[in-house]
């Protein structure tokens, strides 16, 4: 194949993600991390392709959410993201060992599986809270590893997320959700025990 080839297959590819992504109202910043696209070009794609359609998506500027809190507030929302997390886990994406997991940036092909598991989370999850940010938002606190942490329940085999500077750590959310009342109380004693 011609150099010149490949290098538009290359181009092609990341105008593909690009595209994708910004369908799912990702921040500039988090399009240029994985495509390698400049802010320009990656203003103008939104403009040609999105800006005038019959569904105008909406461009989010600024910075990315960090926090995490809102991530694990609620056994509810734990849940769901403990959805996107093991959908995570099974795309490659995020690795029981932290020295272990891919490199995400510039990396065409993770940042489709990357839409892969928030697409499906979608389909999975009624009234999905995550935005295509704050879950990228999650798996960028599980990679770093120093708030969020991954743990397994013992009773329903469940992965879920933790917050690692909590303590005691919180207890299984679905456990916690689920939980007959009358179990409920010997329940809550876990978390704290
Ligand atoms: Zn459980």
């Amino acid at each position: 194949m011609r150099a010149t080839d490949l290098r538009y297959r290359g181009e092609k590819a990341k105008f593909e993600l690009a595209l994708r992504m910004i369908g799912h109202e990702a921040r500039t910043g988090t399009i240029r991390y994985f495509t390698g696209l400049s802010d320009d070009r990656i203003r103008k794609l939104y403009t040609s392709y999105f800006k005038y359609g019959d569904a105008p998506v909406r461009r989010r500027r600024g910075r990315s959410p960090t926090q995490i809190g809102p991530l694990i507030k609620t056994p509810l929302r734990a849940l769901e993201s403990g959805v996107f997390v093991n959908l995570l886990l099974a795309n490659g994406l995020l690795t029981s060992d932290p020295t272990q997991a891919p490199k995400l940036q510039g990396n065409i092909e993770l940042g489709h599986k990357f839409c892969e598991c928030y697409e499906t989370y979608c389909a999975l999850v009624p009234r999905a809270n995550l935005s295509f940010e704050w879950g990228w938002n999650l798996l960028l606190s599980l990679r770093r590893g120093d708030e969020l942490g991954i743990e397994r329940c013992d009773k329903c085999s469940l992965g879920y997320i933790v917050d690692l500077l909590a303590v005691p750590h919180s207890g299984c959310p679905a456990c916690a959700t689920f939980a007959p009342i009358s179990n409920r109380r010997s329940a809550k004693e876990e978390v704290l025990a």
